[in-house]
């Protein structure tokens, strides 16, 4: 006979978690008891070892459909007492007894009720369950009851207040539940159509080849028949944005799989509980537009995952709707995602023809999160609506209380508490100020949600941040230290956190660009890392980054400098003769030029030499449709030339030999321009080479076997697969990302580690 104390981490609770591991006891011969201890379910089980044995089998491998288990720490108990019985132990809740849920895509058991005329919730929009509903975006403060949410104003109907009470319903404790007595209402603004007939409206106006501005659960969408050319190209006028590809809403699944090729094991996250926008390959006879990601072999899609999205696909009146539709954020480019009626007049009018929106009021922003697949699971590039806030988990640490503000581009922050680090939904670009306001509204909301009283405040070390003015005057606000940290060492502790690792790494941070400790840019960094400090021991070759801002757009100017030949420059189109002039002439005096190491400019200029992209109209353009055309190649054969001297040795640090292998490409390039894709895959895997050859060389003097992979250009999946296949080949541990963004998105998660290790 032994027992054993078992701590569950994560969200594990609210979700049925302590009768489960009754009934598990149950099944296994167990004794024991179990309780809800703040951040943790705490169990103690004793039995024989095949008992034990089966019963953390159940924790482990069936735990209840909606909880997520991050982490199980086994402890073996000594002097146990004796128990005769398995029994749940009510707790009272604890100061710091948190669980703020994310909000939870429509369940299948009420979608079939919304659909069911005999049911009292027949096309109610606002359908919900204690499975499923908004969480996150409703919540004012804690506890979770229906008072402290935005539907404190919808006093429920006795109907839905016995439900509620009752534990035997699927509304027991569902703090949203309404039906259409009682609940909150769609409607068009600026008009007196309401409810059904507003629905009604919307589609009408959306297969007339309409925009409308529709609110959901994290704040409101554009969209309109993602069939109709006209009114995508529209949409792309009046929103003031070119090329950039538009997500996509589909009615279901067998709707994606007849426009898009879907992996095994995608159907099952796309139908989930947290239903992200899933970045697909289009089928080679898709439906719609093409204007929908023009030059892009892949588009976004989601499924419904809010009543309201369902009955616009499909609503008893004679419409016949369109399958497909343009979800985008209805946001100003660069201003966060609007939430209210006020912010949708003010804001996104002008982009539509109509608003259809409803009076359950948005607290908190929630945009769709964004995910790619890699490695058989999912590869997460915005990190929002169904996954923010749940935790990531930190073994060790000091328990301190930190918030960690993120960085300038896709900002998220973080908070930190008794281990565990919340980061928050996506909330922008810091470049517009409203941006800004919202950022500081939101870390209040979370810091109260999560009732965080922070001790430290991280942030990044650039001097012209947005982010890091605001982290200084709200660490001089609250009386705090401040710690500021490099923003490449911050992807990879981002990376590092996610994984649970704390040991020693290189980390290789190929990124946009972030503030060097030098003063110059860095973004194509090898770093040696762990918690407490870095070493920067090789980069990308330095080239002269001319143009400012506009460089990071314009990657023939990134070419002409890594070329350094006008000549060239001008037979392969990457510039004329003046520009190149004026170019040589900017970094000669260092006008608005600085050195960099940019990963991310680097790959800008290869498109560029290749004749793929001369300038992105959105960030990614000029790198990912250089994947793409590597990526084709890749499909009929593999084979490369290899690249004869990848490294030079500096004094203390290694350059992998990028700026030569820039002018070796080019000049082999304009002997055969029809090798776009050939060589497009040979940067990829020379690229490759280079960082295998730095690592072991590495590795040699360190001792050190484990990389980490972080920064904005290894949402290439390609430079992804291609590291991680010859790091592990020559027997390297590869840590990457999955659940948290590689790009700047993530940084917030380093940045929130970093703080817990050293207070
Ligand atoms: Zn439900
Ligand atoms: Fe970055």
């Amino acid at each position: 006979m032994r027992t054993l104390n078992i701590h569950t981490y994560g969200i594990v609770q609210g979700v049925g978690f302590r009768p489960f591991v009754s009934r598990a006891a149950d099944t296994a011969g167990v004794f024991g008891t179990v309780a809800n201890r703040g951040s943790y379910v705490d169990i103690y089980a004793q039995g024989t070892d095949k008992q034990l044995d089966a019963f953390v089998d159940i924790i482990k491998n069936a735990p209840p459909k909606r909880s997520v288990v991050l982490g199980v720490d086994i402890a073996e108990i000594e002097d146990a007492p004796k128990y005769s019985s398995f029994e749940i132990i009510e707790s009272e809740k604890e100061y710091g007894d948190i669980f703020v849920s994310p909000d939870i895509a429509t369940c299948d058991m009420c979608r079939s009720e919304l659909f069911d005329p005999k049911n009292k919730r027949y096309l109610h929009p606002f359908i919900n369950c204690t499975q499923c509903g908004p969480r996150l975006t409703i919540m004012d403060t804690m506890p979770y009851d229906r008072e402290r949410t935005t539907m404190g104003e919808f006093p429920m109907c006795p109907d839905c207040a016995a439900e509620y009470e009752d534990p035997a319903t699927r509304r027991y404790d569902a703090q949203p539940v309404c039906c259409n007595d009682c609940g909150p209402e769609v409607y068009i603004i600026g008009s007196d159509i309401r409810g059904g007939a507003a629905i009604t409206e919307t589609r009408r106006k959306i297969m007339s080849g309409g925009i409308v501005a529709i609110k959901g659960i994290g704040g409101f969408h554009l969209c309109c028949d993602a069939k109709n050319t006209d009114a995508v190209s529209r949409l792309r006028k009046l929103k003031n944005r070119p090329n950039k590809p538009f997500a996509l809403m589909m009615k279901n699944y067998e709707t994606v799989c007849r426009e898009c090729i879907v992996k095994d094991g995608q159907e099952a996250y796309m139908n989930g509980w947290q239903k992200p926008i899933m970045l697909l390959e289009k089928q080679p006879d898709c439906t719609i537009s093409a204007d929908i990601a023009p030059d892009n072999i892949t588009v976004g899609v989601m499924l419904p995952y809010a009543p309201v999205q369902m009955l616009l696909f499909d609503y008893p009146d004679d419409i016949e709707m369109s399958d497909c539709l343009v979800m985008t954020s209805g946001n100003v480019r660069g201003a966060p995602i609007c939430r209210s009626d006020e912010d949708a007049l003010r804001e996104i009018s002008s982009f539509c023809d109509m608003i259809l929106s409803h009076n359950r009021k948005i607290l908190l922003r929630a945009d769709d999160t964004v995910t790619d697949w890699l490695f058989d699971k999912p590869y997460m590039i915005r990190r929002s609506r169904g996954f923010a806030p749940l935790p990531i988990m930190l073994r060790h640490g000091s328990g301190k209380q930190v918030l960690a503000i993120g960085g300038e581009l896709k900002n998220t922050f973080c908070i930190g508490k008794n281990g565990l680090l919340y980061p928050s939904p996506y909330v922008g670009d810091m470049a517009d100020i409203r941006t800004v306001s919202a950022l500081s509204e939101s870390v209040e909301r979370m810091c109260g949600l999560l009732e965080s009283e922070p001790e430290v405040i991280v942030c990044d070390t650039h001097p012209l941040y947005n982010t890091v003015a605001f982290a200084e005057e709200l660490a001089d606000k609250k009386g705090i230290p401040l710690i500021k940290i490099q923003h490449h060492y911050a992807h990879i502790l981002s990376c590092m956190a996610e994984n649970g690792f704390d040991g020693k790494v290189i980390g290789i941070s190929f990124d946009g660009t972030g503030y060097g400790e030098d003063g110059t840019i860095w973004g194509g960094e090898l770093l040696l890392c762990d918690y407490h400090g870095f070493e920067r021991v090789g980069s990308i070759d330095p080239f002269m980054q001319s143009g400012g801002d506009i460089s990071a757009k314009e990657g023939w100017r990134i070419a002409a400098a890594l070329l350094d030949d006008p000549a060239l420059c001008t037979k392969l189109g990457i510039c004329s003769e003046t520009e190149f002039k004026m170019q040589a002439v900017m970094s000669a005096k260092k006008i608005n030029s600085v050195l960099s190491t940019s990963c991310g400019r680097l790959f800008d200029a290869i498109s560029a030499i290749l004749g793929i992209r001369r300038v992105s109209t959105f960030e990614g353009d000029a790198s990912t449709a250089l994947m793409y055309h590597a990526e084709i190649y890749e499909r009929k054969s593999v084979e490369y030339k290899k690249f004869d001297t990848p490294l030079i040795y500096e004094k203390d640090i290694i350059r992998l030999n990028t700026s030569e292998y820039a002018k070796n490409i080019a000049s082999r390039f304009l002997a055969d321009v029809q090798k776009t894709d050939e060589l497009a895959y040979e940067f990829h895997a020379v690229l490759s080479d280079m960082v295998l050859q730095a690592c072991m060389d590495i590795r040699k003097k360190t001792d050190i076997n484990t990389c980490a992979l972080s920064g904005g250009v290894f949402q290439n999946r390609l430079l992804v697969r291609l590291c991680r296949q010859r790091l592990e080949a020559a027997g390297f541990d590869v840590l990457l990302h999955s659940v948290i963004p590689p790009n700047d998105g993530g940084i917030c998660l380093g940045q929130a580690a970093y703080g817990t290790f050293n207070i």
